[in-house]
């Protein structure tokens, strides 16, 4: 194991059959070397800054039958919304007087949303905002699509791959495919966007092996931002009586995303926040350096209900950001409200590894 953990920081890469064995055998006090090694890394290449986004949380409705999911098309139990552009762009407005320079506009599969009015979203933000980023995250469409849209001024794009397994992908997505999701990762990479990925820890029938596949696969496609979180039930969905991935298990994976990719983009997700009480600052310190603000309506926060315990955490943005930045802060974190792109500096060797 020891070897196994050297060779992960050294050379940024293990085999499947070493992350395999890692994720399987890995105890208390490896598992402390694990993090340290992530948060030595981190700090080569972001020193102790966490970026901050804003997120806007569109529209609710899906056109997708996601098991995991509350927002599936099949759930008679969500009251469904959407915004307007100028609601949208109140929402980035508000955010962008509190200090916030990215804005990432979230949302179900929604057929409302046609290309020419994401076009005009994206034109319209970056014409108020010129100095923010825009990251959309709104699922699967075609690669004239993604481009017209990146050409309108969008600059990054997160479609998780959920899983790497194409069995378990396509028994949790059911019409979906995974080549599609695959070739949609592949497209939004060459286009240009910033591209980030991920998955979800603990799903039903997800083994390490699994887990392993899903990090060679972020590791393959070598993304710009990584996020993931842990499985939480949602009470309308097929998957309600399922238990919640780990939050142990979630950080060790979080951990070796930034050691097979040390200067990617990690947020903390509110999903660790909601199956352990210390679960996003523990993200911050071992591996994160993203921290997103919730920018909905209050209304419409309520609505998203993607999993459950999500409503727990509905301080105002404003309220999180204090809140967040004095906890940051404590643990010796500084936020950093720029626009913070994936870096095109290197490393700072003055973080020294000791054996
Ligand atoms: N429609 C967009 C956004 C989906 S919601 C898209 O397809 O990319 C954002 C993320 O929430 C998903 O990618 C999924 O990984 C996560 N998610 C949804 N339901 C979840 C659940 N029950 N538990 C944990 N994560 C969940």
């Amino acid at each position: 194991m020891k070897n196994l953990l050297l060779k992960l920081y050294t050379t940024n890469a293990l085999t499947k059959d070493e992350l395999l064995y890692l994720l399987t055998n890995i105890d208390e006090e490896y598992e402390k070397e694990l993090f340290r090694l992530s948060d030595l890394t981190r700090r080569k290449y972001y020193s102790n800054k966490v970026y901050f986004r804003g997120l806007i949380e569109f529209s609710n409705h899906c056109r997708n039958t996601c098991k995991y999911c509350g927002l599936r098309t099949q759930n008679k139990n969500v009251e469904r919304y959407r915004l307007s552009t100028q609601e949208i762009l109140d929402c980035c407005d508000s955010g962008y007087k509190m200090g916030l320079r990215t804005f990432v506009l979230q949302s179900g599969e929604d057929g409302y949303f046609t290309e020419d009015i994401l076009v005009d979203i994206a034109k319209r933000i970056k014409d108020e905002f010129p100095d923010a980023a825009l990251t959309y995250s709104i699922g699967e469409k075609s690669e004239a699509c993604y481009e017209k849209i990146f050409n309108a001024g969008a600059d990054r794009f997160l479609l998780r791959h959920e899983s790497a397994n194409k069995k378990l992908y396509e028994g949790l997505h059911p019409n979906m495919s995974f080549e599609n999701r695959l070739k949609c990762l592949k497209n939004l990479k060459s286009i240009g966007y910033q591209a980030g990925s991920g998955f979800i820890v603990g799903l039903p029938n997800q083994t390490d092996e699994i887990i392993a596949e899903d990090l060679l696969l972020l590791k393959n496609i070598d993304l710009q931002m990584v996020g993931v979180g842990p499985f939480i039930p949602q009470s309308d969905t097929p998957l309600c009586d399922c238990e919640s991935g780990s939050s142990r298990k979630t950080l060790i994976c979080l951990a070796i995303v930034r050691l097979l990719l040390p200067k990617t983009l990690i947020p903390a997700t509110t999903a660790l926040a909601v199956v352990s009480k210390d679960g996003w600052i523990n993200g911050v310190k071992i591996a994160a350096n993203v921290i997103m603000l919730n920018l909905s309506p209050p209304s419409a926060k309520d609505k998203y209900r993607i999993y459950d315990g999500k409503n727990l955490l509905l301080d105002s943005a404003k309220q999180s950001l204090c809140s967040t930045i004095s906890k940051l802060n404590r643990e010796g974190f500084v936020a950093d409200m720029s626009k913070g792109n994936y870096p095109d500096w290197e490393r700072n060797d003055n973080y020294e590894y000791n054996a």
